[in-house]
């Protein structure tokens, strides 16, 4: 009799009975069966990524590569090959990420993280920024040489997500679309050209460590960040719709790209010397020279796309100086206006702060500092000044940034 109910009871889903399925769960008022929970966990995960491709879509403002450029351009002088290259793998990314409906050829587009090099102070950093502003993505900057492999003094990789999904206010469905922009690159790089013997730990041990973020998998972060330690709440975060921007400077780089141009200086394509002396020899770079360098091959095959940045020139400098909407000129002038004074500089002071920026060679950072120097004095006394314009002359420029510590600065 008992045997009899037993066969009886059906998958209230599917209506099979309890003999043709593996394992049939009871409800408080139905059963369901091993497919049907298969099925419904289908529809379920359909349901969320479409969910979460819609926030996506609601938040996202996608630009096309010209749109993203022309917007650029209000904020990143010069670097047209970067501000290309760049713009058109974001919009990739994005597209790959916004298409619903999978191919029917089941071409799988692949994700274009992106590694650019460039001197310090080139625009690295304020690219990969300004793109992420555009559109309206959550966005962190995650510093490499901080990073170790797990174990070591330092932090884990995995505080790079964290730092994203702070930048997300904890929505994890957002940070997984985010990002992620990682500076100083180069100075993970392992010393020689062969694989170690010995652990390299802040090298190729954080590369190696890097790769499991790359590649797309299920990473447990710890959501305030620091070290994972095994009490600690985690929170999974899929890294496989994450753009990876990666900025180094490669120090002497040049001289790896210049010896391999050199080498194949027979034929076809071969560059001229005048061509060679004139060229930033950076927008020659390509994968084998960052192999070169010390990134390791599987590092590099997850950064399909590599650009360059140019080293700023005077005239560059003076644009970033007084061009950009947010150029340092314009804030001062705000700064100075809140206290009611009209605040002016002359031509000369203008060139006299690139001249001693590009001395400096912090690219425009040194911009910033050189205008402190300055004008530090003068937004001292700003609140209690009876005058209301100030005009910044030449004389009074060079006699402050004589007594100033950046003057103070060797220049290498
Ligand atoms: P890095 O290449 O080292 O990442 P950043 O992008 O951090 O350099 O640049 C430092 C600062 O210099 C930026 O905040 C920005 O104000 C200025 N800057 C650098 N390059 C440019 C540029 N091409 N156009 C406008 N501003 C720039």
């Amino acid at each position: 009799m008992a045997k009899n109910q037993d066969d009886s009871i059906r998958c209230s889903f599917c209506g099979r009975e309890k003999k043709d399925v593996h394992v049939l769960i009871a409800g408080i008022t139905g059963h369901i069966c091993d497919s049907c929970i298969g099925q419904a966990h289908l529809i379920v995960q359909e349901e969320v990524g479409a969910k979460s491709n819609k926030d996506l879509e609601k938040s996202l403002k996608l630009l096309t590569p010209k749109e993203i450029i022309d917007q650029l351009n209000d904020h990143v002088i010069g670097q047209d090959d970067a501000k290309k290259v760049l713009s058109v793998a974001v919009y990739n990314h994005y597209k790959r990420l916004l298409q619903t409906t999978k191919s029917v050829d089941d071409v799988e587009i692949e994700k274009s993280n992106v590694i650019m090099v460039g001197e310090t102070g080139t625009g690295k950093t304020l690219l990969a920024k300004t793109i992420a502003k555009l559109l309206n993505v959550p966005f962190c900057i995650a510093d490499a040489t901080v990073l170790t492999e797990a174990g070591y003094v330092g932090e884990d990789v995995e505080s790079i997500l964290s730092r994203l999904l702070q930048a997300a206010d904890y929505d994890v469905n957002a940070a997984e679309k985010g990002i992620v922009f990682i500076d100083e690159i180069d100075k993970v790089a392992r010393k020689s050209d062969n694989p170690s013997i010995t652990r390299d730990v802040s090298g190729e041990g954080v590369q190696q460590a890097m790769l499991k973020l790359l590649e797309g998998a299920q990473v447990s972060v710890p959501p305030q960040g620091g070290r994972k330690h095994p009490e600690q709440k985690m929170v999974q975060i899929n890294t496989k719709d994450i753009l990876f921007i990666c900025g180094g400077a490669f120090d002497g780089v040049a001289k790896i790209i210049e010896r391999r141009v050199k080498s194949q200086a027979i034929g076809f394509n071969a560059l001229t010397q005048e061509e060679l002396a004139e060229d930033n020899l950076l927008s020659y770079v390509n994968q084998l020279d960052i192999k070169k360098y010390g990134l390791i091959p599987e590092l590099i095959g997850r950064f399909p796309v590599l650009t360059y940045l140019n080293p700023l020139t005077k005239e560059t400098l003076t644009s970033i100086l007084t061009d950009p909407k947010n150029a340092l000129t314009k804030q001062y002038v705000k700064l100075f206006e809140l206290d009611d004074i009209k605040l002016e500089f002359s031509t000369e002071v203008l060139d006299f702060i690139v001249e001693k920026a590009f001395l400096l060679k912090l690219g425009a950072r040194g911009l910033r500092s050189i205008c402190e120097a300055i004008l530090t004095d003068a937004m001292f006394e700003a609140p209690n000044m009876e005058v209301k314009e100030l005009k910044i002359d030449l004389a009074y420029a060079e006699k402050q940034f004589l007594k100033s510590k950046i003057n103070k600065l060797k220049v290498a």
